[in-house]
């Protein structure tokens, strides 16, 4: 057995590398383990290289939009292997931000995977070196699951999508949530053919029923062929093609099918047992609001509590665990009106409550809700519209939630998130002067409830 830590972090994503940062800035001695890459999913395999396929993708809008706007475009050719390349060199760089920053902040990093072998210790694999520490912080994250259906190891899932040797000329994919919806729209726009099969009757179960169908929509008029009511029963090989049979018999042949269908908790093989770590019926780590387990002495952050699966939750639960147990402000995450955004095109951004969550919870709801087009679609053809959503409690005037799907609406989200934080009212939206033109304006001028 060798030193005694006062923190060690089992899993260098978001949240276990702002815990121990945090804590080692408290003064705490800290050591983290990390078995891939530093950064965790997003950074490695999520909403980072994403984001730059879906900003690649979207430049296909802006060619096609250019000959409108009086530019001559010569004939454009996409280069996957070029745009791979990029990102892979921004990867690294974020992955070395995130490492110097560790280490700047005095965290002994330690490349290997680390399990527990009681509560106060951790073996580290590589070395088979057992550390002791006081506290432990596991924050190993989630992983995606496959359906369990005959040839679902032909299927790839989020984890492998990044690294494709060459884009394929056709897709299946399988889901109806966020990984599904973001990659359907980034993959037809860099020209792969798609076919989304989800099980539900419209993509994006929990989000607002406005937002799904338009979204649903949009994606269909850009040619995706959704197939709601429908799953994958089997996928089988034959010869360079794959074979997808769908559960009402009808059959796909396909390039390349994607599985995402879910993500759950990474615990397997943690020695959460010998810890005495207790995991809720979803197998994901049982959790107070301050993030402490069942067992003394252990934390849990991000997505293996599946709280909410969000970077930014995993950072802030992350950080206030630190601050509460190193530092002098205690502090808990606040899981309420958390704005997200889908990067699907058009893209979706959300925060409070649903129409019908709304309705559920309140006496009587106003809703406010436009569509327009947006200024980039008016000198073109193109028949896009946006949507923007106010869902409002009449009674104390309360904005209960905003929605919006169209250009920018995560950038838009971002920022009327604070207002629906603060608690603002309909009234204070309208007292608001609008910035014109723009289509974020279009929040502050809704006078008229719709329902
Ligand atoms: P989601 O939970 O969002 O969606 C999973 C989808 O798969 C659902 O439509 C679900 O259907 C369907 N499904 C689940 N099991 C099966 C099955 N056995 N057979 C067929 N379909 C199935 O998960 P994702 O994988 O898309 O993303 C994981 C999480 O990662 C998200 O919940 C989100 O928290 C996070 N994320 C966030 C992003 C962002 O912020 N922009 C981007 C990507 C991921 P049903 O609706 O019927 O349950």
């Amino acid at each position: 057995m060798t030193q005694q830590l006062d923190l060690f972090v089992i899993g260098g994503g978001s949240g276990g590398v702002r815990a121990a940062r945090i804590a080692a800035g408290h003064g705490a001695k800290v050591a983290l383990a990390e078995e891939y890459r530093y950064g965790g999913t997003c950074v490695i395999r999520g909403c980072v290289p994403k984001k730059l396929l879906v900003l690649a993708s979207r430049l296909a809008d802006e060619i096609g939009r250019a000959p409108d706007f009086g530019w001559t475009i010569g004939e454009p050719r996409f280069d996957w292997a070029a745009l791979r390349a990029a990102k892979d060199r921004e990867l690294a760089r974020l992955e070395g931000l995130y490492r110097e920053g560790l280490q700047r902040a005095g965290v002994r990093t330690i490349d290997s995977r680390a399990t527990l072998e009681g509560p106060h210790t951790v073996r580290i694999a590589a070395t088979g070196e057992k550390v002791n520490a006081r506290r432990v912080l596991i924050a190993t994250g989630g992983t995606p699951v496959r359906p369990d259906i005959p040839g679902a190891h032909l299927a790839i899932t989020s984890n492998e999508i990044f690294d494709l040797s060459e884009l394929p000329r056709r897709a299946v994919i399988e889901g109806g949530g966020y990984i599904a919806v973001e990659f359907a729209c980034l993959l037809q726009r860099l020209g792969v053919r798609v076919t989304l099969v989800y099980r539900g009757g419209l993509i994006l179960r929990r989000f607002d029923d406005d937002l799904r169908r338009h979204l649903d929509e949009a994606m269909r008029a850009s040619g995706i062929d959704i197939r709601t009511g429908e799953a994958v029963a089997s996928i089988a090989r034959h010869g360079g093609v794959l074979r997808v049979a769908l559960k009402s018999g009808a059959s796909l042949d396909t390039d390349l099918v994607l599985a995402a269908t879910g993500r759950r908790p990474n615990v397997a093989g943690l020695g959460l047992e010998t810890a005495g770590v207790e995991l809720d019926a979803g197998g994901a780590i049982r959790v107070q609001s301050d993030s402490r387990t069942s067992a003394p002495g252990i934390w849990a952050v991000g997505d293996v509590t599946d709280r909410i699966a969000l970077t930014p939750v995993a950072i802030r639960e992350g950080h206030a665990f630190a601050d509460t147990v190193f530092g002098r402000d205690p502090w808990v995450c606040d899981h309420r009106d958390v704005p997200s955004a889908v990067f699907s095109t058009p893209e979706i951004g959300t925060v409070g409550l649903t129409e019908a969550q709304a309705r559920e919870a309140y006496d009587c709801v106003d809703i406010y809700r436009s569509t327009f087009r947006p200024t980039a679609n008016t000198l073109s053809s193109r028949p896009e519209r946006m949507l923007m959503k106010i869902v409002v409690d009449r009674d104390s005037d309360r904005v209960l939630g905003v929605h919006l799907c169209g250009p920018d609406a995560a950038e838009m989200i971002q920022l009327v998130g604070i207002a629906v934080k603060m608690g603002a009212t309909k009234r204070q939206f309208d007292q608001t002067v609008a910035v014109h033109p723009t289509a974020a304006e279009e929040l502050v001028t809704m006078r008229s409830p719709a329902g």
